[in-house]
């Protein structure tokens, strides 16, 4: 059987190009695009002002992808959700909502799991399974916003997945994303976060995007780098803040530094004063974010008085520094922990990669 097109990675263009070819008429395919991207209907049918029979042909000719709800577990005290959503060949991945008074945040994966390794990180302890299509990126954010009936207004590449390890399908994602004909989410409302793929880098720098791109440093120097990231192994800090200066200097976007802090590890004075010294004037924010322990490694988060100290001595050194909030403590903190907890079940219950719909809100409510 011929594989379907998915109409929801095209650009309004390429759409446009498509339907012509089939017959339509141009103005279709703005019409289609609309109710794709700004209604987010979930199948052709809702598109009423459309015929029936081009209606049919969509059917025939296109696949709308359309992420399932499996679960979602809201935080008590911040009012954070993480979803995990259902892709069509079986897959699970996790999205968070976090609000703010400056409105709704979604934190959204762009793989499902990841090569990249962190120590740290619940996400890369299956390796990866595959790449998210623009689709998949987008629906993550657009289910959010119809489940929560508000407008999403900033969004952050964040969660499981390295971002510029699938690059060409994070670039349509981010274009889509932007497009006024779409969601419209201002360039300025995005991050993408990356482990320091250099070469990378150097091309987003050169995408005329004004997107903040962080850098996952999380060391002040390249021994204990390597240690917690095998990227350290390919890339030195040297070759990376030399990427993170470009991006600046094309883009005049301000990088940020997320640097967690593991007890023992990279949280003394020592690390602080070298951080201050690797950073040096460099117009960057850096995040310090207490890390998440998760079962599988032996990592300490360092407890809130160590993580004042290490602000404060980075201020000492006129360094702009924020600790991150923690969202949703409450509910499976770590990134791609709701999932792996999920997945492990999954894999108990010796199912194989069924997705059981039920049995997974019950889970969700416990
Ligand atoms: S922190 Fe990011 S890049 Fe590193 S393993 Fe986790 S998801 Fe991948």
């Amino acid at each position: 059987m011929e594989q379907k097109i998915d109409i929801k990675s095209m650009s309004l263009q390429q759409l446009t190009d498509q339907l012509i070819q089939m017959g339509e008429k141009k103005f279709r395919a703005a019409q289609i695009y609309s109710w794709i991207h700004q209604k987010l209907v979930t199948n052709f049918d809702e598109m009423t002002n459309i015929s029936k029979n081009t209606r049919t042909m969509l059917k025939e000719q296109f696949e709308l992808v359309c992420l399932k709800q499996v679960a979602c577990k809201i935080s008590s005290i911040d009012g954070t959700r993480k979803y995990l959503f259902g892709l069509s060949d079986g897959h699970v991945i996790e999205s968070v909502l976090m609000r703010y008074h400056h409105g709704n945040s979604v934190c959204i994966s762009s793989q499902v799991g990841c090569r990249m390794g962190c120590r740290f990180c619940a996400s890369t302890l299956d390796g990866l399974s595959r790449n998210l299509r623009p689709s998949e990126m987008l629906d993550q954010i657009y289910r959010i916003q119809q489940d929560i009936g508000e407008r999403i207004s900033n969004v952050v590449v964040m969660g499981s997945g390295e971002p510029l390890d699938n690059y060409e399908n994070l670039i349509s994602f981010l274009r889509l994303l932007t497009d006024a004909n779409g969601l419209g989410i201002s360039q300025r409302n995005i991050t993408v976060s990356t482990c320091g793929l250099v070469p990378e880098m150097y091309r987003f720098a050169e995408e005329n995007l004004q997107i903040t791109l962080a850098l996952s440093l999380h060391a002040s120097n390249n021994e204990v780098r390597k240690t917690l990231m095998p990227i350290a192994n390919r890339y030195a800090l040297t070759e990376v803040l030399k990427a993170c200066d470009n991006y600046f200097e094309k883009t005049g976007r301000r990088i940020t530094f997320e640097y967690s802090l593991v007890k023992g590890v990279n949280d003394g004075q020592k690390q602080a004063d070298e951080l201050a010294e690797l950073i040096g004037n460099r117009n960057c924010h850096i995040n310090l974010i207490p890390v998440n322990p998760i079962k599988e490694r032996d990592f300490v988060q360092t407890d809130a008085k160590n993580v004042n100290n290490f602000k404060k001595l980075l201020e000492k050194k006129r360094i702009n520094v924020t600790i991150r909030r923690e969202m949703g403590r409450d509910i499976d903190g770590a990134c791609g922990q709701l999932r792996k907890r999920y997945m492990d079940q999954l894999k108990e219950e010796n199912r194989d990669g069924g997705i059981c719909t039920d049995r997974c809100r019950k889970d969700a409510s416990d």
